[in-house]
């Protein structure tokens, strides 16, 4: 009889234990199972995001680059500029800013017409970005036929890049019938930070641009400093 209780025991615990090892594995699926789902919707998720992220990489280029130029535009300097200003200001370093006006123009589009007007504009931002080389430059298309130049330079070395670029685009020879040098020029006013009497971004734009102005009544296609 004893015998026949401890058979009985054991069979029940054989049966307790196959149960609950039966469960465990039931669970342990199931658990497996949800761990996959999960990582294959982490995974959607990060591909997802990916995805979102390089869109809005493409829309923050589109909306700071000018179309026509690929440079920066207006609005981009707008807000890149006041941010190297306060940082030059700031460490105490060099800062000047190059205005840059393609010279008769207007006589260009009345002469070849507006498509190769924009040609022209594509032309003179290109030669423009490769006159700046390795120097740490912020280049943009301020207007139509303005360009800006901002370069953490002195005075003397934005004068020679200036004037560097200027020689560049003579180099590039696009015919002008309307202009007295028979080519397209650009005219170039610079100012540094160093010949600021009130030390605002407003007032370095403000001085590059009247130096411009000098370069223009002087004749055009050439460089002038701030006075
Ligand atoms: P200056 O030597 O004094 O600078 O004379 P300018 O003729 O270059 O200057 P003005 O301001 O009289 O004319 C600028 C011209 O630039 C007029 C405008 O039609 C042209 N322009 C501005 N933006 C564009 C553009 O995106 N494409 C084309 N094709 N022309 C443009
Ligand atoms: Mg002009
Ligand atoms: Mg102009």
């Amino acid at each position: 009889e004893r015998q026949d209780l401890e058979a009985k025991n054991r069979n029940n615990l054989l049966f307790a234990a196959t149960v609950s090892l039966l469960i465990i594995g039931v669970l342990a699926a199931y658990l497996r199972r949800q761990l996959t789902v999960k990582h294959a919707k982490e995974l959607e998720l990060l591909a997802v995001t990916e995805r979102l992220e390089t869109a809005q990489e493409k829309l923050r280029q589109m909306v700071s680059t000018d179309h026509l130029t690929a440079i920066a535009n207006r609005r981009f300097f707008d807000n890149r500029y006041r941010e190297i200003f306060a940082a030059a200001i700031e460490n105490g370093e060099e800062l000047s800013v190059i205005m840059a006006d393609i010279d008769w123009f207007k006589p260009y589009n009345d002469i070849y017409g507006h498509q190769p007007g924009d040609q022209c504009l594509q032309q003179v931002a290109r030669t423009l970005k490769d006159s700046l080389g390795d120097a740490d430059c912020l280049l943009a298309r301020y207007g139509g036929e303005e360009f800006v130049l901002v370069a953490s330079l002195g005075l003397q070395a934005a004068l020679t890049l200036a004037e560097q670029a200027r020689q560049n685009l003579i180099g590039q020879n696009i015919v002008h019938s309307g202009s007295p040098y028979g080519k397209v020029t650009c005219s170039f006013g610079v100012a540094s930070i160093r010949g600021l009497s009130v030390a605002s971004p407003e007032q370095l734009l403000k001085n590059a641009d009247e130096a411009l102005y000098l370069a223009k009544t002087d004749g055009r296609n050439c460089v002038r400093p701030f006075q």
